[in-house]
C-alpha cells in the first residue's frame, strides 16, 4: 500500500476516517507523515504495549518513546499517535494533544489520577429505572463527563419497567432539572424502543458508556454494535507479525458510525479533580450565585442572597443545593490530596537532588585529596 497516496487523500475518506480522523488530526499530524510515521488510534494498552489500528491495519507497537513519569501523559485508548513503520518491536514516537480526556482517582488512599480514555466526544450515562433515579448519583456522573470535554447524555434505560407514560415523563423531567445543558433519552433496549434516538447521537465522534453495574450499559453496547460486531473485529486484527490475533479491543467500530470506547475501570468511576465539572452540573446555581450580593456569599443568611430567594420562591430544589455543596466538599478533599501528594513527591525529589549534590561534593573532594 502507497502511504503518500493515503495521507493525500482527503481525511472523509482515509481509511482511519471510521474511526474518528479528521482535517483536524491530518493537520495535526503532519510534520509527522514527513517524516514517514504511520497515523493511528490506540484501541487497546497493556503494559507497556498498546495495539493501534493505521492505515496498514492493526499494528502493536511499544510505548517505551511516549511514558513520561506523569501518569496522565500515558498513551491510553483513544489516543491518536505516531508510530514509526520500521524496525521490531515498532515504537509510538508520539502521541497528538488530547481534545478531552477521562481521568479518575485509583483509589481514596492513594490520591492519584488515572488516564482512562482519550478524545471522547460523548460520555453516556446509563442510568436505570428499574429503581427510582439517584439524582445525586447522576450529578456526580455528569460532573465527570463535563471535566472530561466530552458532552454528556443521560439515557434513562429499562423504560419498560416504568408502567406509567405519565410517570415516565416526570422521570425524564426530574432528571432533566438535575442535568442542564443535557439531553435525557428514555431508551428500553427489551422493547427496542429509543434506540434510535440514542444510535443518531453516538454515530458521530466517539462515545463512552458510564453508570453503574446493572445500568444496562452491556446491553446498550450489543444493541448499538450488533451482537457479532465484538467477535468479529477480535478475531480480524492482526498483531505486529501479520498474524491473526484474538485479543479484545477496548475501541469499536459501531456499524451506523462513531467509534465507541469500553474500556475496564471506565464504567464506574470516582471523581477527579472535577471543580469545573460541578459548576457546569449545577450551572443554575452558579448563575444565580453570580447575582448574589456578595461575591463569596455562602448562600447562608447573607442579605441579597439569590440562591435563598430562588429556594425559597420554589424555583431551586433544595436537593440540588445540598448535592451542589457535597460534590464541591468532595472534590476539594480530592485536591487537597492530591496538593499535598505534590509537595511529598516534590521533597523527596528535593531530598534526593540534595544527596546526589552531596555524593557528588564527595566523589570531588575524595579525587583532590
Ligand atoms: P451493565 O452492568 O450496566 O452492563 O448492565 P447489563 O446490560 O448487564 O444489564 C443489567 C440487567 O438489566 C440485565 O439483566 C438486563 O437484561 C437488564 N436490562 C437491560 N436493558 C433492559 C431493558 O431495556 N429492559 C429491561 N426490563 N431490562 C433490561
Ligand atoms: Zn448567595
Amino acid at each position: 500500500m502507497n502511504l503518500s497516496s493515503l495521507s493525500a487523500s482527503p481525511a472523509s475518506s482515509h481509511p482511519l476516517a471510521l474511526y474518528g480522523w479528521d482535517e483536524e488530526w491530518e493537520a495535526e499530524f503532519a510534520s509527522y507523515a514527513e517524516q514517514g510515521l504511520l497515523p493511528g488510534r490506540v484501541v487497546r494498552v497493556d503494559r507497556g504495549q498498546c495495539d493501534v489500528v493505521t492505515p496498514v491495519g492493526i499494528v502493536r507497537a511499544d510505548t517505551a518513546f511516549v511514558t513520561p513519569h506523569d501518569p496522565l501523559r500515558v498513551v491510553c485508548t483513544g489516543d491518536w499517535v505516531a508510530v514509526d513503520p520500521a524496525g521490531s518491536p515498532r515504537y509510538v514516537r508520539t502521541c497528538l494533544p488530547r481534545r478531552t480526556a477521562f481521568v479518575r482517582s485509583t483509589s481514596s488512599k492513594r490520591s492519584e489520577g488515572q488516564i482512562l480514555a482519550a478524545n471522547v466526544d460523548h460520555a453516556v450515562v446509563a442510568v436505570s429505572l428499574a429503581v427510582e433515579p439517584d439524582l445525586g448519583r447522576i450529578e456526580r456522573f455528569l460532573a465527570l463527563a463535563w471535566e472530561s470535554g466530552a458532552q454528556p447524555v443521560v439515557v434513562l434505560t429499562k423504560a419498560d419497567l416504568v408502567p406509567q407514560a405519565v410517570t415516565l415523563s416526570y422521570l425524564v423531567q426530574d432528571v432533566e432539572t438535575s442535568a442542564p445543558g443535557v439531553p435525557v433519552l428514555p431508551v428500553s433496549a427489551r422493547l427496542g424502543e429509543g434506540l434510535d434516538v440514542l444510535a443518531a447521537v453516538v454515530c458521530d465522534g466517539t462515545s463512552v458508556l458510564l453508570g453503574q453495574s446493572g445500568a444496562g450499559k452491556s446491553t446498550l453496547a450489543n444493541a448499538l454494535l450488533g451482537e457479532d460486531v465484538m467477535a468479529v473485529q477480535a478475531t480480524r486484527d492482526m498483531d505486529g507479525k501479520g498474524r491473526h490475533t484474538t485479543t479484545t479491543r477496548n475501541l469499536l467500530v459501531l456499524p451506523g458510525g462513531g467509534v465507541v470506547i469500553d474500556t475496564p475501570g471506565l464504567r464506574g468511576v470516582g471523581l477527579w479533580d472535577a471543580g469545573d465539572g460541578v459548576g457546569q452540573v449545577f450551572s443554575e446555581i452558579e448563575g444565580l450565585a453570580a447575582e448574589c450580593r456578595f461575591h463569596d456569599c455562602a448562600h447562608g443568611t447573607e442579605p441579597g442572597c439569590a440562591v435563598r430567594a430562588a429556594l425559597d420562591a420554589g424555583e431551586l430544589p433544595e436537593r440540588r443545593l445540598e448535592s451542589y455543596r457535597k460534590l464541591l466538599r468532595e472534590n476539594q478533599r480530592i485536591v487537597a490530596k492530591t496538593d499535598a501528594r505534590v509537595r511529598a513527591e516534590l521533597r523527596r525529589e528535593w531530598k534526593r537532588k540534595g544527596a546526589e549534590g552531596k555524593a557528588a561534593m564527595e566523589a570531588k573532594r575524595g579525587r583532590w585529596h
